[in-house]
């Protein structure tokens, strides 16, 4: 495809577009219509019939979408999470899937309390943990689930190894890579499959959720994907989709600035005697930091910390602040903060003193001096 000879910046704002040809209008058209017009010779020459099926604005967007991160094709969906069911509704009962015992709490109860009970069976493992891995694949593993760095202590998970792991069972590699667009490349890692909350970076502005599936190859997998978008309905709406392929135009340079403000922030953190732990790719104590510059060619905008205090400390310290937001979600330019274990509810694993922050676009002195401000009491 030619789009990825092109660098990311000028992918971001070419991909999917084009002059409207009706018009001459630039900035894309939405196409709001849910049905069109059948030609007198029964075909469908446009390759539009109903937009639960397809819509130019889905199919720009998908097209955006394959092309940022490097694959073949991609299917849009009206979340991160009905992307992730789309996955697991490919599987037979019986089938196994391998999960890490840290990732987004949605991803989580989708396995757990979903497709449990459609008798699909879930091996959790700690996915740092490479031996753990081996140990918990076999014949009837047909996919192993990662998301590197993890949801909300941000452990990273060594990608190559992993689909090496899966590979040698036939079992496909998928990555959740929405923490990380652009700066993590799973496919070069040996991924078969990319998920995305578009919701996050790829909007970038907190106003539209969506999901997104990309795949290396446009084999029988990929079209069992593409049949459960379409019959399974779960689908982005045509603004929706022009949102999402909105916010990706500015996603090479919102990701540097975010990338940029996060390891200051972290820096910050680490240096402040009321932290007791600061979770960053980007610092040289975080236990996988050489991982992370193998792996990542930027350390992202997410990080945690955990307080010296207790949990009444850590729930109280984001009623401080005045810049971050006490909210959950990412990847949008505004900076959010997060007690994470109350929101995940009884099953969480993550310490009562974690606050999780999403770092936004703005100067990151001032978010410092919030954070500071915040932490003295
Ligand atoms: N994956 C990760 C890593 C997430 O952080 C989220 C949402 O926070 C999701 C998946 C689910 O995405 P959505 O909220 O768009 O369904």
């Amino acid at each position: 495809m030619a789009d990825r000879k092109l660098h990311p910046e000028t992918i971001a704002i070419h991909a999917g577009r084009g002059i409207d040809p009706a018009t001459g209008a630039v900035a894309e058209p939405i196409h709001l219509s849910t049905t069109f017009q059948r030609p007198a010779s029964g075909e469908f020459a446009g390759g539009f019939d109903y937009t639960r099926s397809d819509n130019p604005n889905r199919r720009a967007l998908e097209h955006a979408l394959a092309a940022m991160e490097g694959g073949v094709a991609a299917a849009a969906f009206a979340s991160g999470l009905a992307a992730a069911a789309a996955v697991f509704q490919t599987l037979q009962p019986n089938d196994r899937v391998v999960a890490p015992l840290e990732a987004y709490h949605g991803v989580i109860r989708l396995l757990r309390e979903l497709f449990g009970r459609w008798q699909l069976r879930i091996d959790f493992v700690d996915m740092p943990d490479l031996e753990a891995v081996r140990k918990a694949v076999g014949p009837e593993t047909k996919l192993i689930w990662t998301e590197s760095p993890s949801n909300p202590t941000v452990r990273l998970t060594d990608l190559a190894a992993v689909a090496e792991i899966a590979h040698g069972v036939g079992a496909r590699l998928v990555c959740d890579n929405t923490w990380s667009p652009l700066i993590q490349r799973p496919f070069e890692l040996g991924a078969d499959l990319v998920m995305h909350s578009t919701t996050k970076y790829f909007g970038g502005h907190s106003d539209v959720l969506g999901g997104a599936l990309i795949v290396r190859q446009e084999d029988d997998f990929f079209q069992a994907l593409r049949d459960i978008q379409k019959i399974g309905g779960a689908v982005p709406s045509p603004f929706d989709c022009w949102l999402v392929h909105r916010g990706m135009q500015t996603l090479p340079c919102r990701l540097r600035t975010h990338c940029e403000n996060a390891q200051r922030v972290a820096d910050f953190l680490e240096s402040h005697p009321g932290v007791a732990r600061v979770h960053y790719p980007g610092l040289k104590s975080h236990p996988q930091h050489a991982l992370a510059a193998r792996q990542m060619s930027a350390f992202g905008g997410m990080l945690s910390f955990e307080i010296k205090g207790d949990r009444a400390a850590a729930m109280a310290l984001p009623n401080r602040t005045r810049l971050f937001t006490r909210a959950t979600s990412l990847g949008g330019v505004e900076s959010l903060i997060e007690h994470r274990q109350s929101i995940e509810g009884p099953e969480s694993r993550t310490p009562a003193t974690l606050l999780r922050l999403s770092i936004g676009l703005e100067h990151p002195d001032d978010l410092i001096a919030d954070l500071e401000r915040a932490l003295a009491g």
